[in-house]
């Protein structure tokens, strides 16, 4: 079982090797972002530990290329004590587990072996319109090779969206997928978010139809 460490504090990441390797797994180090993004896309890990401060570049982008570029690998995060935020994010960027520094060796690989057992999750396909893409299991989307950061609710437009490429979908269902069935609110609020979400995807992404609602572009605008 091979493992990548991904962390800058040496200490931390020596000690990590030494106990990793007495626990027989093969174990990397790389000691900045840079260095850790470029193993992890060069070899099929087992497993990859993940701090998130990196000189470079740093964890949550890293956990990001590697998910947008279909690598796999299951991570694990180390996150900062408390920083709740971090632990979301985490999860968000498409890291598998996370654990809170300080942390002890027997949890570290108890979860290690845990990750590596259930191995690389099987993903729902990406949905994809020219080069412009968005993965329902990791809730991200990109244009090219450039993550695009979005709402939920954004992201539930951008998604329906994304499901019927080259079709007219009106504001109603609209309203009804990405809010709710019995939403009652004001139905203008299908126009700021496509407002919004043009800003973020490109104008040309997504069309008016005057009086029939809207269209994303099949190849993506
Ligand atoms: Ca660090």
């Amino acid at each position: 079982m091979r493992v990548l460490v991904v962390e800058d504090e040496r200490r931390l990441a020596s000690g990590l090797r030494t106990g990793l390797e007495a626990d027989g797994f093969a174990v990397d180090v790389a000691l900045d972002g840079t260095d850790g993004l470029w193993l992890a896309r060069e070899n099929p890990y087992d497993a990859i530990v993940l701090d998130i401060m990196l000189p470079g570049v740093d964890g949550h982008r890293i956990c990001a290329t590697l998910r947008a570029e279909s690598v796999w690998s299951p991570i694990l995060m180390l996150t900062a004590r408390d920083a709740e935020r971090d632990e979301i994010r985490a999860l968000d960027a498409g890291a598998d587990d996370y654990l809170t520094k300080p942390f002890s060796h027997a949890v570290l690989v108890a979860r290690l072996r845990a990750l590596m057992r259930r191995g690389a999750p099987e993903r729902p396909p990406t949905l994809t319109a020219g080069d412009l893409r968005l993965d329902p299991a990791t809730h991200q989307a990109w244009r090219g090779p450039n993550p695009i950061m979005l709402t939920a609710r954004e992201f539930a437009l951008l998604e329906f969206l994304l499901r019927r490429p080259g079709e007219a979908v009106s504001k109603r269902e609209i309203l009804a997928h990405v809010w709710d069935f019995d939403f009652e609110g004001d139905p203008n609020i299908v126009e700021v978010y496509v407002r919004r979400l043009r800003a973020k995807v490109g104008r040309s992404a997504i069309e008016t139809l005057r009086g029939a609602g809207y269209r994303l572009a099949a190849d993506g605008g």
